[in-house]
């Protein structure tokens, strides 16, 4: 089986950036490129994520071996498929993120965005370690595209201009912003102690320039600084719950990433839930099928008896209907481990799912991973949260809410992403002075809360 022999696992890779920056992009450039060597292994489809192996990198990263010399001690890397904020916050543990390493992308032509430094706040608070893939660099002015080139061979066949335009980029405005904010930045190529300064490496995901130097100093970076977190332990796995969804002929499956250990079919597995945690047993465990993916429209599934970590599988089993994305889950290996690891699980909800006495807003997600990041950008902006839930919006929500809003206006407001106002609730609105605020980017919600509060000061 895949993984059994092997030392270290996959790093776990996550793509950040602002929106039009060019994450998606960015993806699956990475995806077609490793396609593209598929006499060296090509990619694995994982629910959820794809597998680069080790040999992969190797033979992409070939052309730089005096640059960047490596040996993989890793067996690959996996990332994580749909990039974004929301999806990132659902691959919580307590304390950190089950990411381990991300790449925030730059657009070139555009700098630091709002949603850059979102992302920023977000990988500090969740102590993930990244690099910066600057990107577009086929759009600066003078740029010769060389396609599937590394960088540093791409930046030697180019002019004078448009290295300058480079330089420009990457020092007036990347290393100057990131030193405002108390990071060491610099490019790649020149950085001598890469625990002090974050990598800034040069790419296109049009033309493929930089892919791989970006692979080259993902693996080289994750397998020499992660190693600790990368040890395969041989135990019950470990994980988290990405999304929850409806399969037909299965019920409510949970699509997960498993970052340590084994899962197999029959395994005990401990999760939150809407009314506290569940203890149940793997049905069945899904992965996509070999290649179906690379030309059928609707991925095709195939059961597997076990998993091993790094790993995106989907789980069926009983009780999953009200499982909650975001949480850890575990393997257990008995009835008593279970309800000692639903201890921990209750309190990690603790902190997430509270009603405090004071007054403050109302925040209301969809999953523990939202919740979570909203928590945080609100108690950043020293706002006070007096009720923090999962779920669509009720009327006591409201008549909270409508409470405090008599006492304090600014505070009587509701956050909802990406959940649904009840009927009963919608006539209690009608006739209160409460301000909701609904979106599904976590980051308008906060801008719009912000405008909103403004506005009420005039
Ligand atoms: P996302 O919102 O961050 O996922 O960004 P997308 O990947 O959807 O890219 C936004 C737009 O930028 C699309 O029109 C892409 O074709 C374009 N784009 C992305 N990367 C590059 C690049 O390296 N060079 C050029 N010229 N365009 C790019
Ligand atoms: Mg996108």
């Amino acid at each position: 089986p895949q993984g059994q022999t092997k030392k270290l696992r996959q790093p776990i890779v996550v793509v950040l950036g602002h929106v039009d920056h060019g994450k998606t992009s960015l993806l699956d450039k990475i995806r077609s490129t490793a396609i593209a060597a598929r006499e060296a292994g090509g990619i694995t489809q994982h629910i959820g994520a794809s597998i680069v192996p080790s040999a992969v990198i190797e033979k992409i990263s070939e052309p730089l071996k005096k640059i960047v010399p490596i040996k993989l001690a890793i067996p690959g890397l996996l990332f994580i498929d749909t990039p974004g904020h929301e999806l990132f916050s659902n691959l919580r543990k307590r304390g950190g993120s089950i990411a381990d390493f991300a790449i925030l992308v730059i657009d070139v032509t555009k700098g630091l965005q709002d949603q850059t430094f979102e992302a920023i706040d977000l990988l500090k608070s969740r102590k993930v370690p990244f690099l910066i893939a600057a990107n577009k660099i086929d759009r600066l002015p003078g740029w010769e595209s060389n396609p599937d080139q590394p960088f540093v061979v791409s930046y030697q066949n180019q002019s004078r201009r448009a290295k300058e335009e480079l330089e420009r980029v990457i020092y007036g405005i990347i290393v100057t912003k990131f030193s405002e904010l108390g990071f060491q930045t610099e490019l790649y190529t020149k950085i001598k102690d890469f625990t002090k300064t974050v990598a800034i490496v040069p790419v296109s995901a049009k033309t493929g320039e930089g892919i791989p130097d970006l692979l080259a100093v993902l693996a080289g970076l994750t397998q020499q600084y992660l190693k600790n977190r990368l040890i395969f332990a041989e135990g019950p796995a470990k994980g988290s719950v990405l999304e929850v969804k409806e399969a037909e002929g299965l019920g409510t499956v949970i699509d997960t990433i498993i970052y340590d250990g084994i899962i197999r079919v029959g395994d005990i597995i401990v999760l939150n839930g809407k009314n506290g945690p569940i203890i149940t047993n793997v049905r069945s465990l899904l992965m996509p099928a070999p290649l179906s993916d690379l030309r059928a429209k609707g991925t095709r599934f195939v059961n597997v008896s076990e998993v091993y970590a790094a790993a995106g599988v989907r789980i069926a089993a009983p009780d999953l209907e009200n499982a909650l994305a975001g949480s850890s889950i575990y393997v257990a290996n008995s009835v008593e481990e279970a309800n000692e690891l639903s201890k921990t699980l209750q309190s990690e909800v603790k902190e997430l799912i509270f009603k405090a006495d004071k007054d403050g807003i109302i925040i209301k997600a969809d999953t523990l991973g939202t919740l979570e990041a909203l928590i945080e950008a609100f108690k950043r902006m020293n706002i006070p949260i007096r009720v923090a839930d999962i779920g669509n919006i009720s009327k006591s929500d409201v008549l909270e809410a409508s409470l405090t809003a008599k006492k304090n206006r600014s505070l009587g407001v509701i956050i909802a992403f990406n959940v649904k106002i009840l009927p009963e609730a919608e006539a209690e609105l009608a006739n209160s002075n409460v301000k909701v605020i609904q979106n599904n980017i976590i980051y308008h919600l906060i801008e719009e809360y912000e405008n909103w509060s403004e506005n009420l000061k005039r």
